[in-house]
């Protein structure tokens, strides 16, 4: 069968083409990678009914159903609705009927209006995972009304600790989770094993004073991972109730330029996470004046500079006390395109002397 398929307008809708024409694969966003397992049963009738049986976990977590035929999308949109409607607004609150924050029309059988804002990422953070110091998808679920829909494109990756399990290094804004530690000496036995596993497991902060048989800290460099708290065998450490992130800004993989992100925000509370990420889509409005195209967010960073960045992120945000805020970054890329590192040197350009000046 012949098609007339205007790509980029089913690519808004969340199908992707495939190398099969005529045929796409839809991506139903899963913000924080947790639904109700009820979920499945509709996963699982799409696949079943117009896909071809399967479905692929995305990278970005979202549940990717393959093979659905161009003229099966209108049907599938429409059985869509009841996903859409549990996970985006009941689960999140999203207004679906908006764009950038801006009144939209929606039609509700008419499936995800943009693709711009990816689906957050997360791993399993403090619903299971004994070195968590957050919950990561609660967090994810909040975060989700503040970017989607909208057609200005971003990649937000969380993880529980600064273990970073999720690569939050590795998108345009990473958070991760981490607290601050109390020290109850009343509790402590001195047998250092936090020292030993601050020592092989983190940052190397802790010290056994032999003399007082109690720990000393010095606190500049603590990462807030809680591995001291997790191996104390009398909980003389624990964590503070405030929960904190560190954000990381920039990160990215792909063909030219992949990058680790680098901290903008450190000893961040929820709250300040929420207003910073609330002022966003102003932030990629001005730099794109406002004409979204495909271009991610670490390159809007790029576009604008820092300074602008925090400038604009930051505008109207009343910052927790203990927040800390990156003065500048200076990024660091894998020269891709110019293969500047791995050419001979005798190829490079205006690298060392000329022949001439030998
Ligand atoms: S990042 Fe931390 S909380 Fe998340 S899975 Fe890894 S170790 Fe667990
Ligand atoms: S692990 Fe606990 S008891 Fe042992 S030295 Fe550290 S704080 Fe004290
Ligand atoms: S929270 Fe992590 S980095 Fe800080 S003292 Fe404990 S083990 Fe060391």
């Amino acid at each position: 069968m012949n098609h007339d398929i205007f790509i980029k307008k089913v690519r808004l809708n969340c199908f992707r083409e495939s190398k099969v024409p005529g045929e796409f694969l839809l991506q139903m966003r899963c913000p924080g990678g947790m639904v109700d397992a009820d979920m499945l049963d509709i996963v699982k009738h799409i696949s079943k009914t117009w896909g071809d049986g399967n479905f692929h976990f995305g990278t970005r977590q979202t549940f990717d159903i393959c093979r659905i035929k161009y003229e099966d999308i209108p049907a599938v949109n429409k059985y869509l609705k009841q996903y859409i409607e549990e996970v985006e607004i009941e689960e999140c609150g999203v207004n679906m009927a908006s764009i950038a924050g801006e009144p939209a029309e929606w039609d509700p059988e008419s499936g995800y209006p943009t693709i711009g804002a990816r689906n957050i990422s997360a791993c399993i953070g403090d619903y299971h995972c004994v070195c968590a110091d957050v919950n990561t998808f609660e967090l994810a679920r909040k975060i989700e009304p503040l970017i989607f829909p909208s057609h200005y494109h971003i990649k937000i990756n969380i993880s529980g600790c600064p273990n970073d399990c999720n690569k939050a290094h590795f998108c345009d804004f990473g958070i991760i989770g981490c607290a601050k530690m109390e020290y109850h000496p009343e509790r402590c036995i001195g047998c250092g094993l936090c020292a030993k596993i601050c020592k092989s497991h983190a940052t190397r902060v802790l010290q056994l004073n032999e003399a007082t048989g109690k720990i000393e800290k010095d606190p500049c460099c603590c990462v807030g991972c809680g591995e001291c708290t997790r191996h104390c065998p009398t909980s003389a450490w624990t964590r503070k109730s405030t929960k904190f992130y560190k954000v990381i800004i920039g990160g990215r993989t792909g063909r030219q330029t992949p990058r680790a992100g680098k901290m903008f925000l450190n000893w961040a509370t929820e709250e300040t996470i929420i207003a910073v990420l609330s002022n966003w889509q102003k932030f990629s409005a001005w730099v794109m004046d406002y004409k979204p195209e495909y271009l991610h967010g670490g390159h809007l960073i790029d576009r604008a500079g820092y300074k602008k960045f925090k400038e604009l992120m930051l505008d109207g945000v009343t910052l927790n006390p203990e927040c800390l805020v990156a003065e500048d970054v200076y990024w660091h890329e894998t020269e891709y395109r110019s293969n500047y590192n791995v050419k001979e040197l005798s190829t490079h350009h205006h690298a060392g002397p000329t022949e001439e000046k030998k």
